[in-house]
């Protein structure tokens, strides 16, 4: 082990390798992974054989990020990144299913079953200017290095943690540790320089506190509210992945409170921006955002008890209110309901599908949940028991009942299908047959047509 440890800390106190420029610390604090109580057996077997692999085969190898962070914070890691000095076609060597991904920042997948190890290589903080936009955004990013200066590279102090499992030690260049025990979230290096150099950090900032309910250290948070306008030279896959993110981080009603309170909800998604400023009247806009805020905080409460969340059914509340205003304004141009909620989608969604950044499959999803909406109002005869039977009735149902929470639809409408959904057979024929009783003709079409909206 110490041998190891030697060679990993020892290279990078050698006079002369320490890079000009940005520098980081060359020696790190070196914890015990007891010590810190780290549970080394909540580390995924992938990612065990992984950092063995690389072990065995001479290479110094280390998990990072957010797996280590987690680990400290006896959260449950989301996936598991290894950071080595092995290049990317050295570790694709060592693997018999490794595949190098990426340009801007060479990766190398790892694969073992179903889980896939996310292999990077230690990066080098440079002396010569890297290649950048005209705002100073890194374009070209593939030049190794040293592990301190991967350290320096990296965005926050608690996210700049190396574990080697194997010798049980955690290595930490940046003060990350006491950080992470005071719960705050430090940029490492000058924070303007690094949201210039890649302004996502800034979403970043966001996901964190939120996710983790970390404070942002003040030099950290400062720039933030003058540079929001660097995100819109973020490509847009980009934006969408962090933004899909930290809509599934658990945090995400938080997250994007603080994304507007920063001023950033105007730059990084138009679809973001669309569900927290909607227009409409004073009512509509109330109804909408409060559609909006039970859904975040519905998807939220899933992931935290570990319960399936799609993020098609978040994109479809978000989206929702907009498509419903071009409903109801469809409609009141003497289009019929159907009709008149699918071309609202086509004018909405459809139309724009690069702009709001939907991949086709998801927006399918998503005009599905939509469609299927004003089918709960038809619960005549065997059109109830046709729905239930639908693969996506219990997401539609459960779009439904944010509806009727936010007191968009009747609420009458979703306790009889939360009845007919929970009921057995004789009591959904008792209640298809009260409804004929007391709605006679509910079903047909013609009476629907009078109506602004099927919701109303
Ligand atoms: P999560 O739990 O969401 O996976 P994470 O911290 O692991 O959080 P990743 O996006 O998986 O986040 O990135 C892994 C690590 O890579 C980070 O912890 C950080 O050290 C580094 N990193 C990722 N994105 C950036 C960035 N934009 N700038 C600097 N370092 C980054
Ligand atoms: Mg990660």
């Amino acid at each position: 082990m110490i041998r190891r440890l030697i060679k990993a800390v020892g290279q990078l106190v050698v006079p002369g390798v320490r890079s000009p420029g940005r520098r980081g610390k060359t020696e790190p604090e070196v914890y015990t992974a007891e010590d810190l109580g780290i549970d080394l057996d909540r580390i995924s077997s992938a990612a065990h054989k992984t950092i063995r692999g690389l072990q065995e085969a001479g290479y110094a190898a280390y998990i990072v990020g957010g797996g280590v962070r987690d680990l400290l914070l006896d959260l449950r890691p989301k996936d598991f990144d290894v950071a080595t000095d092995a290049t990317p076609q050295e570790v694709q060597r060592v693997f018999r299913r490794a595949r190098i991904i990426g340009r801007r920042f060479q990766i190398v997948h790892v694969t073992f079953g179903q889980e896939i190890i996310e292999v990077s290589t230690f990066r080098a903080l440079q002396s010569t200017p890297q290649k950048t936009d005209d705002h100073g955004r890194v374009l070209s990013d593939n030049v190794f290095g040293e592990q301190h200066e991967d350290a320096a590279r990296r965005d926050f102090t608690v996210n700049a943690l190396y574990l080697d499992p194997t010798d049980g030690v955690v290595l930490d260049y940046h003060r990350g540790v006491r950080d992470l025990r005071s719960r705050v979230l430090r940029m490492i290096g000058d924070p303007a320089s690094r949201y210039r150099e890649d302004p996502v950090r800034m979403l970043r900032v966001v996901r964190f506190m939120a996710k983790l309910d970390f404070q942002a250290e003040s030099k950290t948070m400062a720039p933030i509210r003058g540079l929001g306008p660097l995100l819109s030279n973020v490509p847009q896959a980009r934006l969408f992945d962090e933004m899909g993110k930290l809509l599934m981080s658990g945090a995400s009603r938080r997250g994007l409170e603080l994304l507007m309170s920063l001023d950033l909800h105007h730059q990084c998604l138009p679809l973001v921006q669309m569900a927290l400023e909607p227009e409409g009247t004073k009512e509509e806009k109330a109804q909408a955002l409060a559609f909006v805020h039970r859904a975040l905080s519905d998807t939220d409460l899933r992931i935290a008890e570990g319960r399936k969340a799609s993020p098609s059914f978040l994109y479809a509340c978000l989206l929702w209110h907009p498509v419903l205003r071009a409903w109801r304004a469809n409609e009141a141009q003497g289009e019929r309901p159907i009709p008149a909620l699918h071309s609202a989608i086509d004018e909405v969604v459809e139309a724009r599908l690069t702009e709001l950044g939907l991949q086709r499959r998801t927006a399918s999803d998503v005009r599905e949940l939509w469609q299927l909406q004003p089918r709960f109002e038809r619960r005549g005869g065997s059109l109830a028991a046709r729905l239930l039977e639908h693969e996506r009735f219990k997401a539609a149902y459960d779009f439904l009942l944010l509806r009727a929470e936010s007191g968009e639809a009747p609420r009458d409408l979703a306790d009889w299908w939360t009845a007919y959904f929970e009921g057995d057979d004789e009591a959904r024929a008792e209640l298809v047959a009260g409804l004929s009783r007391s709605q006679a003709g509910e079903s047909k079409p013609r009476r629907r047509r009078r109506r602004r909206s099927p919701s109303e």
